[in-house]
């Protein structure tokens, strides 16, 4: 089954916990037949540099990744991302990598709450003894901030505060239209991000429920599998444009030089692309 959707989310050897070349991550998307990819690997920000790359392999994977772009150009698009920990006390370094690099877009990410890397299973007994009511204000009013930064286009994994299967006892759903309502005056996009549905949670990031809300708050909506390895790419995109219309929506944000392109879904009207104003 071939998918006309972009997978905005892959990672590389750079970050230090993927696995396999660049190459077979841009083969495997051209025989799934996606229509657009983009690597998008952690930027030198993370709380554990072990899990990031470094400032001096930045140039590096850049360079790899437009020399790709040439090599396939004829087969598939492909952008150069990035995945950022919005980390809020490092914001001007932060600032300073996006300035001196033309990437097509960047995706805002949160992966720890004060430090503690809550989506990791050695540290999840935090839940256990924590409130996950609580912990879940926490990470949205995190997310509010981070969005309110500006300094990205997408917000990536937006409630994956629930990877390790722990689940709010209380209805989050003003909370979930609080964080739409930011997203949208900060002209934000969301992902929908496949591989929640590999996680405890069993479900992709975020929930229909959540994006319905983020849908009739007119939020855009893009696509990523946040890929460590080739054989990923592309994971559950045979079931993901009915999960996205499903929620209210016609359109996949598409973007290059951090401009966005609205294209109707599963490429039909493909000549009809919507200039998103
Ligand atoms: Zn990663
Ligand atoms: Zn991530």
């Amino acid at each position: 089954m071939k998918v006309k959707l972009p997978d905005y989310h892959l990672h590389t050897t750079f970050c230090k916990h993927a696995e396999g070349s660049m190459e077979s991550y841009v083969e495997r998307a051209i025989e799934l037949g996606l229509d657009e990819i983009g690597f998008s690997d952690h930027m030198p920000v993370m709380p554990e540099p072990q899990f990031c790359m470094g400032y001096d392999q930045l140039p590096i994977y850049i360079d790899r990744v437009r020399e790709l772009q040439i090599r396939y150009e004829s087969q598939i698009s492909v952008r150069l991302g990035c995945e950022m920990d919005m980390v809020t006390d490092r914001l001007d370094e932060i600032r300073d990598i996006i300035e001196k690099n033309s990437f097509d877009y960047i995706i805002g990410s949160i992966h720890y709450l004060g430090g503690w890397p809550f989506d990791q299973k050695q540290y999840s007994h935090v839940f256990e003894t924590d409130s996950i009511d609580r912990i879940y204000e926490r990470f949205f009013n995190t997310i509010i901030e981070a969005a309110k930064t500006g300094l990205y286009d997408i917000t990536g994994h937006i409630d994956n505060i629930k990877r390790m299967g722990y689940r709010p006892a209380n209805d989050m759903s003003g909370l979930y239209e609080h964080v739409a309502e930011v997203l949208k005056s900060m002209d934000c996009t969301v992902e929908v991000n496949t591989s929640g549905i590999d996680s405890a949670a069993r479900e992709p990031y975020p929930s229909l429920e959540f994006l319905r809300i983020l849908c009739a708050k007119g939020v855009p909506v893009t696509v990523g599998s946040d890929s460590h390895n080739a054989e990923s790419v592309g994971r559950y995109y045979d079931r993901v444009s009915e999960y996205i219309k499903e929620a209210g929506y016609n359109h996949i944000a598409y973007f290059k030089g951090r401009k966005r392109i609205l294209k109707p879904i599963d490429g039909t009207n493909q000549n009809k692309e919507v200039n998103d104003e």
